[in-house]
This record gives structure tokens, C-alpha cells and sequence, in this order.
């Protein structure tokens, strides 16, 4: 019989957690393996952040051409081609795949196809593990790292059939190159939202049936009212409170069934219904944590409703030796926190065989998230009514678009808005509609990350004319003094009182008179 073969780290899960793991553990020297039942790349890559990212491009391209008269350019007969624009998407994905591949293979990490399920062993011996592909294959590894993610949530009252009624795969997929003359997409999340915004830019009629009161609930109050304005501007219609009690596929079009969002169960049989129509209908409901399967039970691993339990600063799961990582956590679901997570759990797997390295604890305070619409939003830190309720006394700065040279020449839109606290202007947070905003408040997550106050902003000089300057006068804003705004911080000092410390290292800095 072969010998089992080693490793210091096995790694199930190839998404933008376990691909990254896999090559920060090698860098450190350790042998990997690394385990994937489908495609390099996970969903990031093949059926998330990556594939809609390559189609907004077009559709963003498409948008300018349409908006070049504005410019002086003309451009007769403007057409697309989806099924082209679907090719080019695909070529992207495969190119990056192959990418992730030749950088395991560069490092020297094994790459085992199939379905990982860890089937005994202990930290001490090592972990045994199976993996069930073409052939059913057996490693050892002294650490382990489950880093299995997430799938779209599939509720049998929507009927997903992935013929007319998809989930997000489905429309991401190689062959899915139809655009929906109508198309309704339950659940205004940041999926529902990207999808809206790229197919009616591609000319189809689409309708958001969100249950909550706003779409992108979690953002900033004035950040969801202009991409509201937004979408209701170029024709994207969004019905929010509305809960969603059947959608079936009639055949040649699709039918959701509504109540409002507030009728109370008892009620639901009697209350009226509204029919919405769709030649298809996306489920952007949330995502399952993918922890089946994996052998968890047998080694006392907890999980809750799928998602897997770990210790928030060291990622290690109940069973020592074992970490989790990314989606299947459950925690901020970003391709960039998974990479984060797999920084963090290779570190302390690493350090606990011996290594030489510092462990690390998991921090999420500063984390940069985006939604890819148009505009693009994105965001960092606290949003106001979270320094509320930790009690936090804050100041808040906003800056227009149309307040800026080169936004203005650019012919953009959109707002920047930045949080400090009040007493040391330590910046808490950030939030931007408009295009670069991703770009914007990667700035502010520095400074962030390393403490700064408002006044590091402010006394930084910004080259003119960008649009870095937004953050630079957002910052100004913030202590009344935008050169270019009239009058005093857009939202005044807020009411609360200062009762609890600050939640994040402060620097020492003096209290601005
Ligand atoms: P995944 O990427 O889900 O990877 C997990 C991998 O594990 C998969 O390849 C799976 O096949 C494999 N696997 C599962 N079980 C096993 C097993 N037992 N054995 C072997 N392999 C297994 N995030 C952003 O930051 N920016 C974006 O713009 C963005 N856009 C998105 C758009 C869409 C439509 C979607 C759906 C998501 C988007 N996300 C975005 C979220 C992002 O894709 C996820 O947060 C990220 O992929 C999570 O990474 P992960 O490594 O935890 O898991
Ligand atoms: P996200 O959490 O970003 O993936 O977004 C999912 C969105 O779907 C959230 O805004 C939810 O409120 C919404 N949602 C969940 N279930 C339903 C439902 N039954 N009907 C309509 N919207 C829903």
C-alpha cells in the first residue's frame, strides 16, 4: 500500500481563503496541501466577485459610449453583443484560474481534486484525510484549515429550477448568455443590487422585491437614498417591504407572489396579494455556509445552522489544530476577510508546529467593503448609528462630487462622507457613493488602521486635480473648513453623550479646541 503523505497544512477549499492560505503557508516553508472539489478559485473567482465584475465592465463601457454626446464625441449606432461580452467574461475567469494554479505549482503545494473530509487524528498525531475525486486518495496533516465557503441559500418556497428562476451561479454561468427582456430579483442585498444595476444597463426591466424597508440596509441612511434615486432614475424599480410567498415558473415567464412585508403569519392566507411577471427571476436571498460533509461531528466541531465556530481572535475551531476561515465562518462575507482569515489562521497553525513567526489575532475594524453598482458605493469603519450605539460622540464631514475639479471634468456624481470622533478626530469611518469611491476610502482605511486623525489627512498634501481630493475635503468638512463648501460640517455635531471608550487603539492626540 502507498504511503500516506505529510503535510504540515491541509487546506480544504481553494476559494480567495484557501488558495491564499496555501501559498502564505508555503512562503513561510511549510508543505501544503490543498483541497478542491471544483475550481480553483471558489466562488470569487468563478461565480462571484470576479465574473459580475467582468461584466459590469462592459455594461460600464457600454454607459459611457451612451454618455459621450455629454463629452462632444459622437457615436453612431451603439449595439452590444451579449454572448460576446459573456465570452470575454469567461476568458477572464479561466485566465485567472489558470493563474491560481501556476502559482500553487510555483510553491510547491499539492493540489488534490476532489471532496476533503477530515476523518480522524488529533493535533498531536496529525489529522487523516480523505479526498473523493476521480480516485479516493488519503493525506495527513499536522494543521488543517477548512476553508469551504459559501452557496447560494435555496428556500423551497422559491423553486430555484435554474431554468427561469437562478440563483446567482446560474446567471454567472459559461453558457448563461441571455439578457431577460424582464427581469425580477428577490432580495436588494449587494448580489441583488449588482445584478439589478448590470442588466438594466444592459436593457433589461428589472424589478428588486426586497422584504426590508431599503435595499442595502447596512449602509449609511444618505448613501441608500442616491443609489435609490439612482436606480429609480435609470428605470430599475424597487419594492421594498415585501415578503415573498411563491415564485413558479409558468413556462414562458415567471410569477412571484407578495404580501406586504408586516402581515402577520396568521394573516398571510387572506392578505391581498401583488403578482409580479419576469421572463426570469434571480434568488439573491444570502448564501449557505458550505460545512457538510466535512466530518465535523465526529471531531466535536461546533457549528450553527452550517456556519462553523471559532475563536474570533485565533480562527481555531473546538478541535485543536483545526481552523476556520472565510464564508463558512459565517463573519463578514468579502473575498478580501477570507484572505485576512487565512493570513491569521496560517500564522497561528504555523506557530503552534514551531515556526518562526508571530501568531496573530483577527481584527475587523478597519474592513473596506464595495458594492460594485453605478455609482459604486464603499465603505469602512463605523456607520453613524453604530458609533451610537456604542456610544460614541462623533463628527461627520461630507464633501460632493460636484464640489470637485475633476469629478467635474470627469463628469461624475456622488458624495463622500467621513466619521470622527468628536474629542480626539480619530477617523471611525467612511462612507462614498460615486465612481472611485473603492479607491477613496482605500485611503482612509490606512489611516485607519494606523490611528490617524483627521488633521493627518488634512495636513497631507493631495495632488490636484484628483479625485483623492475628495477625501481630503470630506476630512476638512469634518472640522468646518472644505475650501470648497460652503459653511459648517454638512451634519452637525451629533447629541450623544461621550460614555464609552473607543472600541480601537487611540492614538494620543490633543482634543482640538
Ligand atoms: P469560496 O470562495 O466559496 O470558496 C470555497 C471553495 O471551497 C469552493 O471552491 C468550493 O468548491 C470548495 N469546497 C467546499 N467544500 C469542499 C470540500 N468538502 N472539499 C473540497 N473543496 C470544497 N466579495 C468581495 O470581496 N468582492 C466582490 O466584489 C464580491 N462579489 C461577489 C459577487 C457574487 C455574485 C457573490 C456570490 C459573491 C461575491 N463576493 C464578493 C463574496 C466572495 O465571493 C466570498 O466572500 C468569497 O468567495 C469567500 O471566500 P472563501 O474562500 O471563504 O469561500
Ligand atoms: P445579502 O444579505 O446582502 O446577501 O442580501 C440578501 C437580501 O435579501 C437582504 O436584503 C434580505 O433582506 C433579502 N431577503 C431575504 N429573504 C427575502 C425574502 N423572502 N423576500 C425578499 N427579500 C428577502
Amino acid at each position: 500500500m502507498q504511503e500516506e503523505k505529510l503535510y504540515d497544512i491541509a487546506i480544504i477549499g481553494a476559494g480567495p481563503g484557501g488558495y491564499h492560505a496555501a501559498i502564505r503557508a508555503a512562503q513561510e516553508g511549510a508543505k501544503v496541501a490543498l483541497i478542491e472539489k471544483e475550481r480553483l478559485g471558489g466562488t470569487c473567482l468563478n461565480w462571484g466577485c470576479i465574473p459580475t465584475k467582468a461584466l459590469l465592465a462592459s455594461a460600464h463601457l457600454l454607459e459611457k459610449i451612451k454618455e459621450s454626446e455629454e463629452f462632444g464625441i459622437k457615436v453612431e449606432d451603439v449595439s452590444f453583443d451579449f454572448p460576446k461580452i459573456v465570452e470575454r467574461k469567461n476568458k477572464v475567469v479561466d485566465e485567472l484560474c489558470d493563474g491560481v494554479a501556476a502559482l500553487q505549482k510555483a510553491w510547491k503545494n499539492d493540489v488534490y481534486y476532489g471532496h476533503g473530509k477530515i476523518i480522524g487524528g488529533d493535533a498531536e498525531k496529525g489529522y487523516k484525510l480523505e479526498i473523493k475525486g476521480d480516485k479516493t486518495e488519503r493525506i495527513t496533516a499536522k494543521r488543517v484549515i477548512i476553508a469551504t465557503g459559501s452557496s447560494p441559500a435555496l428556500i423551497p418556497v422559491f423553486n430555484v429550477d435554474h431554468e427561469r428562476i437562478l440563483t446567482s451561479d446560474d446567471i454567472l454561468a459559461p453558457d448563461f448568455d441571455v439578457v431577460p427582456k424582464r427581469l425580477l430579483v428577490i432580495g436588494a442585498g449587494v448580489i441583488g443590487c449588482e445584478f439589478a444595476d448590470v442588466f438594466n444597463r444592459f436593457g433589461s426591466e428589472v424589478t428588486l422585491l426586497e422584504m426590508l424597508d431599503s435595499p442595502i440596509a447596512t449602509e449609511e441612511p444618505m448613501i441608500i437614498k442616491e443609489l435609490e434615486k439612482r436606480f429609480k432614475d435609470r428605470g430599475i424599480r424597487i419594492k421594498t417591504s415585501v415578503r415573498v410567498l411563491s415564485v413558479d415558473n409558468k413556462g414562458d415567464e415567471v410569477e412571484v407572489k407578495t404580501i406586504p412585508a408586516d402581515v402577520p403569519q396568521e394573516e398571510m392566507d387572506s392578505a391581498v396579494k401583488t403578482v409580479f411577471k419576469g421572463d426570469y427571476c434571480l434568488v439573491a436571498i444570502g448564501r449557505k455556509k458550505e460545512s457538510d460533509e466535512l466530518g465535523l461531528e465526529e471531531l466535536g466541531i461546533n457549528t450553527m445552522r452550517g456556519q462553523i465556530e471559532v475563536d474570533p481572535l485565533t480562527l481555531e475551531t473546538s478541535a485543536k489544530g483545526i481552523y476556520a476561515i472565510g464564508d463558512v465562518t459565517g463573519g463578514i462575507m468579502l473575498a478580501h476577510v477570507a484572505s485576512y482569515e487565512g493570513d491569521v489562521a496560517v500564522a497561528n497553525a504555523l506557530f503552534s508546529l514551531g515556526f518562526k513567526l508571530k501568531p496573530e489575532k483577527a481584527s475587523y475594524r478597519v474592513v473596506p467593503a464595495t458594492i460594485f453598482a453605478s455609482p459604486t458605493i464603499g465603505s469602512v469603519g463605523l456607520r453613524r448609528k453604530e458609533a451610537k450605539a456604542l456610544g460614541i460622540q462623533v463628527i461627520l464631514g461630507m464633501f460632493p462630487y460636484n464640489s470637485l475639479g475633476k469629478a467635474k471634468c470627469m463628469g461624475e456624481e456622488g458624495l463622500l462622507m467621513i466619521l470622527a470622533d468628536k474629542h480626539t478626530l480619530q477617523i471611525l469611518g467612511a462612507s462614498c457613493i460615486g465612481e472611485g469611491s473603492p479607491e477613496l476610502i482605500a485611503e482612509v482605511a490606512l489611516a485607519m488602521k494606523n490611528g490617524l486623525t483627521i488633521e493627518d489627512i488634512t495636513h497631507t498634501i493631495h495632488s490636484h486635480p484628483t479625485m483623492s481630493e475628495m477625501v481630503l475635503e470630506a476630512a476638512e468638512a469634518v472640522v468646518g473648513q472644505a475650501v470648497h463648501k460652503k459653511g459648517r460640517p454638512y451634519v452637525p455635531i451629533m447629541k450623544q453623550i461621550y460614555l464609552a471608550p473607543l472600541p480601537v487603539e487611540v492614538k494620543e492626540v490633543e482634543t482640538p479646541k
